[in-house]
C-alpha cells in the first residue's frame, strides 16, 4: 500500500477551488509530467498521481465523498478505474502539445496498466472484510486473514484432464460442440445449429479425469495472507492485493485481485469518528461543580485530565493530538471526552439536609430556555 498524498495538495489547489481551476491546473501538470515529454525517473508515477487526483476532484460526486470520508471514499477504485473516467480528448483537444494527444487516453494508459487481452480474461475480484483493532489502526502493522477461494488446479493447470493426458476431441463435431445443418431451397440456404448430442456441447471428452480437482479444473484453496494495515487506515478503506482473487475462466488468464475492506473493531474505550476518538465519561455532581482530576485511557496508556469546576452535562473536553493518525499524514486526530454528569438519586438524611441548605444558599438564578 503506497502512502497517498491529499488530492488537493497533489494538484496544488485550495479545498474550495472551482472546476475550471482544477482542470487548468491538471492540464499544466499533465503536460509537465507526461511520460512522452518528461523522461526523468518518477515522472510516470507523478503523472499517475495527478491523474488520479484529477479523476476524483473533477467528478462532483466523488469529490464530495472524498471531502467527507477521505481516501476511504475512493479506495474501492483502482487507478485504472479512475483514469478511465477522464475525458482526455476534451481536456487536451486541439493538439499542438508536441506529442500524440490521442495516446493520452489510449495507448499510454494501456501500457501503464499492461492492459489489452489480459483484461478480458482476468478473473473476478474478491471482496473480504478485515476487522482491525483500534491500536493496530493507530500504529499500522500486519494482520492475518484466512480466505478460501478457488484457484486453478496446479496439477492439470485447468485442463481437467490428468497430468500427461489430453482431453479427447469429439469426432462428431470436431471439437466445436455444435452441429450445423445446411439446407437449400432454391436460392436460399437455411442453417440450423444444434448442440452436439455426443459430447453435449463440450467438444471433448475427459477420459482421464484429473483426480486433484475432480475434473473441475479448480481447487479450493484456503490461504492465510498477511495484510499490511497502513497507519490511520480509514473506516471502509479498501486495500487491493493483486492476483489473489478468483482464477480466470481461461487457462492462461490472470486471476483477479483481492479487495480487503478495513473495518474498525469495537473498542470499549472509544468510538471512532474519522481520526478522532470519542469517549463518554461519567462524573458525580459535586465533581462537576467543584472540578476534579480524572484518569482517561488513551491509545498509549492513561493520562490525567483536569475537569474544570462548573462543567456542564454533555460538555466536551478535547485532548488534542491523542487520536488516530490521519491517513497518509503526520498529524493526528483528537480524543473527545463527553461529560455525563450523574445526578444522585438516593440521598442519605445528611446529604438531603446539606442539599436543602445549598438550595437556600443558592442566590444565582438558573437560566431556563
Ligand atoms: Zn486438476
Ligand atoms: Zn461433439
Amino acid at each position: 500500500m503506497v502512502t497517498k498524498r491529499d488530492y488537493y495538495k497533489v494538484l496544488g489547489v485550495k479545498k474550495d477551488a472551482d472546476q475550471k481551476r482544477i482542470k487548468d491546473t491538471f492540464r499544466q501538470l499533465a503536460l509537465k509530467y507526461h511520460p512522452d515529454r518528461n523522461k526523468e525517473p518518477g515522472a510516470e508515477e507523478k503523472f499517475k498521481e495527478i491523474a488520479e487526483a484529477y479523476a476524483v476532484l473533477s467528478d462532483p460526486k466523488k469529490r464530495k465523498e472524498y471531502d467527507n470520508r477521505g481516501f476511504a471514499a475512493v479506495s474501492g477504485f483502482s487507478q485504472e478505474d479512475l483514469f478511465s473516467g477522464i475525458n482526455f480528448d476534451e481536456i487536451f483537444g486541439g493538439g499542438g502539445f508536441g506529442f500524440d494527444v490521442g495516446g493520452f487516453g489510449g495507448g499510454l494508459f494501456d501500457s501503464f496498466f499492461h492492459r489489452g487481452r489480459q483484461r478480458e480474461i482476468r478473473g473476478e475480484d474478491i471482496r473480504v472484510e478485515i476487522v482491525v483493532p483500534l491500536n493496530k489502526i493507530a500504529t499500522g502493522g500486519n494482520e492475518q486473514i484466512n480466505i478460501s477461494h478457488l484457484r486453478v488446479c496446479p496439477d492439470c493447470k485447468g485442463s481437467r484432464s490428468a497430468p500427461g493426458t489430453e482431453p479427447r476431441t469429439c469426432t462428431n463435431c470436431n471439437g466445436t460442440g455444435k452441429l450445423i445443418n445446411t439446407r437449400r431451397e432454391g436460392n436460399i440456404s437455411y442453417q440450423q445449429i444444434r448442440t452436439c448430442p455426443v459430447c453435449m456441447g463440450k467438444g471433448h471428452f475427459i477420459d482421464n479425469p484429473c483426480t486433484t480437482c475432480g475434473a473441475t479444473g479448480q481447487i479450493d484453496n484456503p490461504e492465510t495472507l498477511t495484510i499490511k494495515i497502513p497507519a490511520g487506515a480509514e473506516e471502509g478503506m479498501v486495500l487491493r492485493i493483486p492476483s489473489h482473487g478468483r482464477p480466470s475462466r481461461e487457462t492462461d488468464g490472470n486471476p483477479g485481485d483481492l479487495l480487503v475492506i478495513v473495518r474498525t473493531a469495537y473498542d470499549p474505550r472509544f468510538e471512532r469518528s474519522g481520526a478522532d476518538l470519542w469517549h463518554t465519561k461519567t462524573i458525580g455532581l459535586t465533581d462537576a461543580v467543584l472540578g476534579v482530576e480524572i484518569e482517561i485511557s488513551t491509545l498509549e496508556g492513561t493520562v490525567t485530565v483536569s475537569v474544570p469546576a462548573g462543567t456542564q452535562h454533555n460538555a466536551v473536553l478535547r485532548l488534542g493530538g491523542k487520536g488516530l493518525p490521519h491517513f497518509g499524514e503526520e498529524s493526528r486526530g483528537d480524543i473527545y471526552l463527553r461529560m455525563n454528569i450523574h445526578i444522585p438519586e438516593h440521598l442519605s438524611d445528611e446529604e438531603q439536609r446539606l442539599y436543602k441548605q445549598l438550595r437556600k444558599l443558592s442566590t444565582r438564578k438558573i437560566d431556563t430556555p
